[in-house]
């Protein structure tokens, strides 16, 4: 039998026979547990014991939960193999069991990635005798082509987590091309949201050392002679272009995204003046840019108010002229006050989400009108979410970090909203009680939210969606009963309550468990 390295699209790039004939049989104290829904802290304690330990101290510092707040969302790999497969010249391998694989390049490929998802896999003889390192090895020199690459990012799933496969023992580069190796397990990171600041906090961490040891190439767009403001989080690529022209009369102009597009944007990311932390959860790359000596501002310019506060802590943490602050002001905040005064929200709304955006899409939602009563984000609070938690819960917002599908559940239930805004199992559960929802990730961040084009942005698409009501209750209606409670699953007949088989299993089940002869 052999193995591909390569799963997703394009050529095959190695092919090598499977060790162990290829059914999956690792060491038992990772097959007790290998898996998102179970076995965390075995996984957690076989990774302490293989020599993660800093890794995962550090993760648990930068990504902080509580005893019951992890929130459910997709691999928490996406996230990094997202920023990877979105960088040009840059290629992303992963390691792990072929089903995390499976899942994580479905995803990709759903999201529009139009890159290539390298494999290295592996059996329980390649994990325990440290074959699989040698394989990892293997194909990042195969594919270490600098006229291709200028990085190739590695990302260790759960069970190569689990087990210590040391990627940092990989060689920094290999013909210039950078080798990264992340750790990105469902254990230790807690949302695909952190894990791309897993990934960018890398890349940033080795392109500032590039540059304190050196000169660096130039990035590809021409920079501007201004400084300039870095911005921290995925934005709609017309925010960057509405923030230039914010800033334009501060002296100042906005400069790459983080996480970036191409490798040589991480040496223009960190020459900034200021750095902008649109989303609050990057704590790895925040971490870098505070090594490099850069101020970092949290909140964004949302809103009437929100563009206020935000240009003026700018304008302080780059010690802008007054005069210069005011001008910006009075430039933009008229503009945006008539933008949102055009389309108003009307309605009780509930919002949750694990983008990051979630406060800043509720505190302009708030400026358009809307009644907001919950905002729920996947992401821990952090000391660049305290300007905008405070902003909402001053106008009397329930704001829950670290938020699980009960808690946006629960909000649904107590609010009752005109509108709610979630992820999919929110927006299935509204949609059953007759509420009209919107997906979040698909309709609410992928849409403009800074300045004057995004005032007004999202009421098209809310008042839209709450003009809907009546249909839903109409649906809702129609369906009433219909693959519920007993009539739920696929039926070739009519449906029929069955209470006496319930009984009759309820019975067997509170008689003790025959005990187990042996483990196979
Ligand atoms: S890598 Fe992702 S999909 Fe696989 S077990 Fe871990 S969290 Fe689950």
């Amino acid at each position: 039998m052999t193995v591909m390295t390569q799963i997703a699209q394009g050529e095959i790039l190695k092919e090598t026979p499977s060790p162990g004939g290829g059914a999956l049989n690792a060491p038992a104290i990772i097959a007790e547990g290998a898996g998102c829904h179970g076995g965390r802290e075995t996984l957690r304690e076989a990774a302490k014991a293989a020599g993660m330990t800093e890794t995962l101290a550090r993760y648990a510092k930068d990504y902080p939960v509580g005893p019951h707040d992890q929130p459910q969302s997709m691999c928490p790999a996406f996230g990094s193999l997202r920023v990877g497969l979105r960088m040009r010249r840059t290629a992303s391998v992963l390691s792990g069991s072929a089903c995390c694989v499976y899942g994580l390049t479905f995803t990709s490929h759903f999201y529009g990635a139009k890159r290539t998802v390298g494999y290295v896999p592996f059996n329980s003889e390649t994990l325990v005798t440290g074959k699989l390192f040698e394989d990892i090895r293997e194909a990042v020199f195969k594919l270490a082509d600098p006229t291709k690459y200028d990085a190739i990012v590695v990302m260790n799933l759960c069970v190569p987590t689990a087990s210590g496969v040391p990627l940092r023992l990989l060689p920094k580069a290999i013909d210039g091309v950078r080798i990264i190796g992340i750790d990105v397990p469902g254990f230790g990171v807690p949302t695909h949201a952190e894990a791309k600041d897993v990934l960018a906090g890398a890349m940033l961490k080795f392109a500032r050392e590039e540059a304190e040891h050196g000169p660096v190439p130039a990035s590809r767009a021409p920079r501007s002679e201004k400084p300039t403001v870095t911005l921290l989080g995925e934005v709609f690529p017309a925010d960057p272009v509405q923030i230039g022209a914010m800033l334009e009369p501060m002296g100042l102009a906005a400069g790459p995204v983080v996480p970036t597009r191409e490798w040589r944007e991480l040496y223009g990311a960190l020459d900034c003046a200021v750095v902008a932390a649109i989303h609050p959860f990057y704590s790895a790359s925040v971490r870098e840019f505070e090594l490099a000596g850069r101020p970092i501002v949290g909140s964004a310019p949302v809103g009437v108010e929100g563009t206020a506060a935000w240009l003026e802590s700018i304008g302080e943490a780059f010690g802008v002229p007054r005069a210069r602050v005011d001008a910006a002001k009075v430039n933009l905040l008229p503009a945006i006050k008539a933008a949102l005064a055009q389309t108003p929200i009307q309605g009780r709304v509930t919002l949750s989400g694990y983008e990051g955006s979630e406060l800043l899409v509720a505190r302009l939602m708030i400026e358009s009108g809307a009644d907001v009563r919950y905002v729920g984000t996947a992401c821990p609070r952090t000391r660049f979410s305290e300007v905008d938690c405070a902003w909402l819960e001053a106008r009397g917002v329930n704001v829950k970090f670290r938020a699980s599908l009960q808690h946006d559940l629960a909000a649904l239930a107590e609010y009752e909203p005109d509108l709610t805004i979630g992820t999919t199992p929110v927006v299935q559960k509204a949609k059953e009680r007759g509420i009209p929802a919107l997906y979040f990730t698909n309709l609410i961040s992928a849409r403009p939210l800074m300045g004057v084009a995004g005032a007004g942005s999202l009421a098209k698409v809310v008042n839209a969606a709450m003009s809907n009501k009546g249909r839903f209750d109409e649906m809702r209606d129609f369906f009433e009963g219909v693959g519920e409670g007993f009539a739920a699953g696929v039926w070739e007949e009519q449906p029929r309550d069955r209470p006496e088989f319930k009984a009759k299993r309820r019975a067997k089940m509170a008689k003790p468990a025959p005990e187990e002869m042996g483990a196979c």
